[in-house]
């Protein structure tokens, strides 16, 4: 249901808006080279939000340039010096998370109980992870002398856009390099708002650049011949066009690509605390999340059992203002994205699969999509094979853990999965078996700065998060 709420004008106050923004280099916000002025929105609203460049290739020269200068000073710094640059950061950070909170849920559309109690404490807790690594590298089992590996080229997606930013930018630092990192062209702000408490945090000027742009703004930035290292986060297409220019080169590159995560709930599961997992798992920011739990894989026997609670469940959730702290589910970050979305959803239902939404009225302007159940789905259908990046759930049965094995690993992703049973023994017995490179055990979406992340198959290579995070920054 849409729930009426009082507006909240003093969230939307505590971000200051500039009409428009230029590009990050060398210390200094900058006018770019020829590039023009974007339109960002607000996809609950369609309110313009700001405008913001999009870089050029000249402008990347000019930042890879300015990366390059900083990298001869940055790199030589003792790693105890490093720390401190980025233990400041992280303190800025939980000192303005309130102000980055409504930013990040202006520009993405996502609930700001999501950004205030998940995506700000993990940003905070990346930087202050890595800046305890950054005088410890010679003793992290890299042998004693970890070099860094120079300047490196940074993009990333729309869907956790300071997060996926702090994934990048906090290791790379520890490690010693410098920064060019390019956001998605939808959700740009979050990462000039952290240019800014760069400059507040006094780092070096030229260690971090953001370059805003496009599609093209990235390309010209992974293939730039002076960037020594390529990380990118986003779709398998993409990615797999970014491997191929770096293919030419001897750059180091790590990929995090699409997901089709399987959540398998076996009968011994305590239903309740499975639901909830499922929920988390497929709803969490609108489905949008690359390691979504977008396939429930739920035993025959429980089946119905599970759908009923889950439908009941899916009648609570509240959908509408993202501001609104009672907010469950937000805004679709893009009309692109919610068409795909649509077109999906369309297609799991003319293949024949079965199609259920709470009875849900959504907002007249903005990009919203009820959460929806596809049930009686099977491997042939588009939804249980296609990652749909949106609230919209595949539900498939098994009846033995073979078979449920079979059908998780039945994708050519291998990002995520979760598992739901009492069994300690058949827990580890499946897991062992699954291909993807986080498994949950009667949890999901949990994440931890400790911890590797990243994905099997289709879904990409490297890790980001723990000390893995950091070896993608050295040479060793
Ligand atoms: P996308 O691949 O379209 O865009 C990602 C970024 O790449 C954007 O900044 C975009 O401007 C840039 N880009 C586009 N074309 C480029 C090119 N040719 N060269 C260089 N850069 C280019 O993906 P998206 O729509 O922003 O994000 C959704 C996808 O990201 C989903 O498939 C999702 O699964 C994936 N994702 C993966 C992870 C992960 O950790 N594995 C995390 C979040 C999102």
């Amino acid at each position: 249901p849409v729930f009426e709420y009082a507006p909240a004008p003093e969230s939307r106050a505590v971000v200051d808006l500039a009409p428009s923004y230029g590009l990050f280099i060398d210390g200094e916000f900058t006018e770019s080279a020829g590039g023009d002025l974007v339109k960002t929105v607000s996809p609950a609203t369609e309110e313009v939000l700001a405008e913001y460049t999009r870089g050029t290739a000249e402008d990347v020269d000019r930042a890879v340039r300015a990366a390059r200068k900083a990298f001869e000073t940055w790199s030589a710094l003792p790693g105890a010096e490093r720390a401190k640059y980025l233990f400041r950061i992280a303190r800025v950070i939980q000192e303005r998370s309130r102000e980055l909170a409504v930013l990040e849920t202006l520009d993405n559309g996502k609930p700001i109980r999501e950004t205030r109690d998940a995506d700000l404490p993990l940003v905070a807790a990346h930087f202050f992870y890595y800046a305890g690594w950054a005088d410890k590298l010679g003793h992290a089992g890299f042998g004693p002398d970890p070099r860094p590996l120079g300047v490196a080229g940074q993009v990333i997606p729309w869907n956790f856009p300071l997060l996926m930013l702090a994934w990048k930018i906090a290791p790379a630092l520890a490690a010693g390099n410098t920064v060019v990192l390019k956001p998605a062209e939808t959700t740009p702000l979050s990462a000039l708002f952290f240019a800014d408490i760069c400059r507040q945090a006094g780092l070096p000027r030229g260690v971090v650049n953001i370059v805003t742009g496009d599609g093209a703004t990235g390309a010209a930035l992974v293939a730039h011949p002076d960037v020594d290292k390529v990380a990118f986060t986003g779709s398998t297409a993409v990615g797999k066009e970014i491997a191929r220019t770096v293919a030419g080169t001897a750059k180091k590159l790590t990929l995090e690509l699409g997901g089709k995560g399987a959540n398998i709930v076996f009968d011994d599961a305590p239903v309740d605390q499975a639901v909830e997992g499922i929920v988390n798992g497929i709803f969490f920011n609108q489905g949008q999340v690359c390691c979504a739990g977008s396939r429930l894989l739920v035993q025959e026997s429980v089946h119905d059992e599970v759908l009923d609670a889950l439908k009941r469940r899916l009648s609570t959730l509240r959908l509408g203002d993202p501001l609104d702290k009672n907010t469950d589910i937000g805004a679709i970050n893009s009309a692109e994205q919610l068409a795909r979305i649509t077109a999906l959803a369309d297609q799991g239902e003319a293949e024949g699969a079965e199609r259920w939404s709470p009875s849900c009225e959504l907002p007249s302007s903005g990009y919203w999509f009820a959460p929806t159940v596809f049930t009686g789905v099977t491997q042939a259908h588009t939804i249980a094979r296609d990652e749909i990046f949106g609230p919209v759930l595949s539900v498939l049965t098994f009846r033995t853990p073979d078979e449920a094995v079979a059908k998780a690993n039945n994708t050519p992703y291998g990002l995520s999965a979760g598992i739901w049973t009492e069994k300690g023994s058949r827990m580890l017995a499946v897991a062992g078996r699954l291909r993807a490179g986080v498994i949950w055990s009667n949890t999901f979406n949990k994440f931890d700065p400790t911890s590797p992340f990243g994905g099997y198959k289709e879904s990409g290579f490297g890790r980001e998060g723990g000390r893995h995070g950091l070896e993608a920054y050295l040479d060793v």
